[in-house]
């Protein structure tokens, strides 16, 4: 939910978020898996202020803004048992924002779908 403001960090991925990454582009758009040398430099810039586990990435430079193509899409179950829908965006060529939402519009913290949960959408 981004009308509460995304908060800045300055991080690696996590484990999960690397594992997600991975999933996703190995199951989405059929240029997807061109991106997956990026995540090895990828570092999380700002994050959701909201307690879903929305993040945004930056490469080297800064991060990218404006509009995005979605290169993989999925829902998946939190570790909480909540129904969730993951949505990975490219910038300017560039793996820009992995965005997660409760399915449901639960306004409630939860984590990242685990990935024997996790269905590939169609674009
Ligand atoms: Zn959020």
């Amino acid at each position: 939910m981004k009308s509460k403001g995304h908060i800045p960090v300055e991080r690696n991925l996590s484990s999960s978020e690397r594992t997600l990454l991975q999933w996703l582009l190995m199951h989405g758009s059929t240029d997807a898996s061109k991106y997956m040398s990026q995540i090895d430099s990828l570092r999380i810039v700002s994050k959701c202020g909201c307690g879903c586990p929305t993040v945004d990435f930056a490469l080297q430079s800064g991060r990218k803004v404006g509009g995005s193509d979605i290169v993989a899409e999925a829902g998946g179950k939190s570790p909480e048992g909540i129904s969730v829908g993951v949505i990975l965006h490219v910038r300017d060529d560039e793996l820009s924002e992995l965005e997660v939402y409760s399915t449901e519009g639960l306004d409630v913290p939860f984590s990242l779908p685990t990935p024997d949960s996790l269905e590939a959408l169609p674009l």
